[in-house]
């Protein structure tokens, strides 16, 4: 029988791997908990069809040669991005590729949604107070309602659209930016407008696009003297959207009065690892999570069971598709 192999496999993936295994016996699978990396690559041989990853860390080329040379078909990737591979590599050699476009967007809207009202609610302020015994109704956390405030929502794909369409429950204005915006989404959710009125209008920003060349910084010192003063920047797509250093910047000056990152630049060093007894050196990250006005997150925005499950689940069904059928939905077509 043809065999599949996954790495990074984690505990809380267990319930996930053992319910598949039930429902899919026509697969083979062999699991392990390490990322795959020069080191473990020999476990993957001629036997294997698939191989089927989850990891933010850079694979050495040498490995993708290695995976070539076994004749694998499919690299998938238990993750809706897949900017960490060396895709143009995997295509050079013949291998298909797939992702996880979207798997549980509502897990990550939730997140952003949640992280909004904390700081619309000034909650940081608030239980700082409340731990120095100040209990009094005082004007600095006194705050708007949320459906007082104008939403901007960058990227209005999967994603986007769930966590638009939450503000607009709580009637909020929504105000959309989308290289390729959707006409449907303008009749009851929200209003498409170019970037800088997007920036100049909103009282909170929401990112939820992917991480490109062009895109790099986008959210910099320029960009942040254009939004409003005091307002929330939320990031849970990719952290090179924003530069992190201008950020911080914005926030002593008052421009923006709360931050959400959840995805940071340089979070593979660290994300998702233990790292309670090793010292963080990334200065700007260590500033990240002192400060109350971030709240910094290690990329959990999605991190719930049904996420965990469709991942899971999803990444493997595209490598068979790929395998029995030569097609899947979820091929990552590489240019
Ligand atoms: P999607 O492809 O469905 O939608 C992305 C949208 O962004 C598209 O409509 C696209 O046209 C638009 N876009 C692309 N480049 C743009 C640009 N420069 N300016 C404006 N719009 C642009 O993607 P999605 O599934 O909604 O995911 C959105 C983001 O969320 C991705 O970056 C993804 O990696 C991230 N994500 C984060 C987590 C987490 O846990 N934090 C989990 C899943 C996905």
């Amino acid at each position: 029988m043809e065999k599949y192999i996954l790495f990074s496999l984690r505990e809380d993936e267990l319930e996930a791997k053992q319910q598949f295994e039930k429902e899919h016996p026509e697969i083979s699978l062999q699991c392990y908990k390490e990322n795959l990396s020069k080191e473990n690559m020999n476990l993957i041989t001629n036997e294997h069809v698939a191989v089927i990853c989850s990891q933010v860390q850079p694979i050495p080329d040498e490995v993708y040669e290695h995976i070539a040379k076994q004749g694998v078909k499919v690299f998938s990737t238990r993750s809706a991005g897949f900017d960490m591979y060396n895709t143009a590599l995997l295509k050079k050699h013949g291998i298909r590729i797939t992702n996880v476009p979207s798997y549980s967007p509502e897990s990550i809207s939730e997140y952003a949604f949640g992280a909004a009202l904390y700081f619309n609610r000034k909650l940081p302020l608030i239980l700082d107070k409340v731990s120095e015994g100040d209990f009094r109704w005082q004007k600095p956390i006194m705050t708007k309602r949320i459906q007082d405030r104008v939403i901007g929502i960058v990227g209005t794909g999967h994603i986007g659209r769930v966590t638009a369409s939450f503000f607009k429950k709580m009637g909020c204005k929504v105000l959309g930016y989308d290289l390729f915006p959707q006409k449907e989404l303008t009749k009851d959710i929200l209003e498409y407008v170019d970037l800088d009125t997007l920036l100049k209008e909103s009282d909170i920003i929401s990112l939820h696009m992917p991480a490109t060349k062009d895109n790099h910084h986008l959210f910099n010192d320029e960009t942040f003297n254009k939004m409003k003063d005091g307002s929330i920047l939320i990031n849970t797509a990719r952290g090179s959207i924003v530069d992190a250093k201008a950020l911080i910047k914005a926030l002593d000056n008052h421009k923006l009065s709360g931050a959400v990152i959840d995805t940071y630049e340089f979070e593979m060093d660290y994300v998702p690892k233990d790292n309670r007894n090793k010292e963080i050196k990334d200065e700007v990250l260590k500033t990240m999570i002192a400060r109350n006005d971030i709240l910094w997150t290690p990329h959990i925005a999605f991190y719930t069971d049904a996420a965990v499950k469709a991942l899971f689940e999803t990444a493997l069904l595209s490598a068979y598709d790929i395998v029995t059928k030569n097609e899947s939905k979820n091929e990552v077509l590489v240019k």
